[in-house]
């Protein structure tokens, strides 16, 4: 299965491959014109996400994945979010893509497209602490919601506030690789959502 991966950079880009085909229980590789959302772009991610809908029509993938972090935006996303909620990432991002115009369009002799949004709270390291089984001591939805928690989740996880792609990947991608995706979307309702667009 191949789809257009926007995320952030390459470890993201990663971790979610890893994550999709675990769940999916086939291989995801990624379309091989990469797209990143620019760090903290929040409104550029906006502007990107119906092109890249298009694209992936357009381009005969599978699908695309969006993911960009929270990064202490609110409210965060709750199931009962049925319209689209101000300030909720994942709701807007979904809004912003306008998916129902590619989804309706022929795609002859293909499946139909799968578009898949995921906004880690507060950050994609909280995901892979809380799956490490690191004790956030019950401020795992809040740290990170400023630029000093983000420093201390990166800290932890790659054991340096500003680790280097390699040091990145060694740490991430065993933890996407092991972690037990039902028991972390108990513990993360962020990961839940992101989860349930894919059962
Ligand atoms: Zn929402």
């Amino acid at each position: 299965m191949k789809l257009a991966f926007c995320v952030e950079d390459d470890t993201d880009e990663e971790v979610f491959r890893v994550l999709l085909s675990r769940a999916w229980k086939t291989e995801v590789v990624p379309d091989e014109q990469p797209l990143r959302f620019p760090r903290g772009g929040w409104a550029k991610a906006l502007q990107l996400a119906p092109i890249i809908a298009k694209a992936a029509h357009r381009r005969g993938l599978d699908g695309a994945v969006f993911a960009i972090d929270n990064d202490g935006a609110a409210p965060t996303h709750l199931p009962s979010h049925q319209d689209a909620i101000p300030g909720c990432r994942l709701c807007e991002l979904r809004k912003a893509a306008r998916i129902q115009e590619p989804l309706s369009w022929d795609r002859p002799g293909l499946p139909p497209l799968r578009y898949v949004f995921a906004v880690p709270v507060q950050a994609l390291e909280t995901w892979l602490l809380l799956a490490r089984g690191h004790d956030f001591k019950g401020q795992a939805e809040y740290l990170g919601d400023e630029p000093n928690g983000r420093r201390k989740l990166k800290k932890w996880l790659y054991g340096d506030e500003t680790p280097d792609r390699e040091t990145m990947r060694r740490a991430a991608l065993p933890i996407a690789e092991t972690l037990d995706i039902e028991a972390l979307a108990k513990v993360s309702p962020s990961f839940e959502a992101f989860l349930s667009q894919l059962r």
